[in-house]
């Protein structure tokens, strides 16, 4: 039996990595450009349009922010990648946070990585990638609002993403859509593996 998702809880918020929750069980994290529709995500996979509300609330756009998804599981929210408007300092900063949390963090199994179909692979997303890539973290690619294209459009861009990727057995890649919900069965089959693969501790 897998994980139940539809009992999503906010948890709480941190600042830095001393702030995240005691670093014991099973952690995913999610990422996405401003405005790929990482909240509307969230909110799919919880079942609850609301649930990625407190991500968006001024001041919180610079944390991490861990959410319950049932005793052990635990989905952490990155924002604040993609913000132009950041002073160079904040975005520094936020960086090192970033780093130090994928170099350290032992709960940490995999990366929800939110693209918007229509443009993916954006230059921040590949130092999302790289990170990853040196963290030895797996990565699932949702090219999101796929509702916006043709379904052989879709494909096309399916195909081309994967094709960059053939060769990393770490990275997948499928089509989404947070506005009719296609595809979320992708993403939690993704994170039931990620959830139930053994991880030292
Ligand atoms: P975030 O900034 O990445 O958290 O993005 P949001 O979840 O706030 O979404 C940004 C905008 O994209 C909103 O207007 C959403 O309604 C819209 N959006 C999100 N996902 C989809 C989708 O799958 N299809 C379509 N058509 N619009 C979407």
């Amino acid at each position: 039996m897998g994980v139940q998702f539809d009992n999503i809880n906010f948890l709480r918020s941190a600042h830095a990595l001393g702030q995240c929750p005691e670093d014991r069980g099973r952690e995913a994290a999610i990422a996405g450009l401003s405005n790929t529709g990482k909240s509307s995500v969230i909110n799919v996979l919880g079942n609850n349009r609301n649930l990625a509300r407190t991500s968006k609330s001024p001041g919180r756009t610079q944390l991490l922010n861990f959410f319950l998804i049932s005793e052990g599981c635990r989905l952490v929210d990155l924002p604040g990648y993609g913000f132009a408007r950041v002073p160079a300092a904040v975005r520094q900063h936020w960086g090192k946070v970033l780093q130090s949390y994928f170099d350290h963090r032992r709960s940490l199994v995999g990366l929800i990585l939110v693209m918007d179909v229509r443009r993916p692979l954006k230059p921040s997303d590949e130092q999302m990638l790289s990170w990853c890539r040196a963290a030895g973290l797996p990565v699932h690619i949702l090219l999101n609002k796929a509702d916006k294209l043709s379904r052989s459009a879709g494909l096309r861009v399916l195909a081309e993403v994967n094709r960059k990727f053939r060769v990393d057995n770490g990275v997948s890649v499928q089509l989404f859509s947070a506005l009719t919900g296609s595809g979320i069965d992708g993403v939690k089959d993704r994170l039931n593996d990620w959830f139930g693969q053994d991880k030292v501790n």
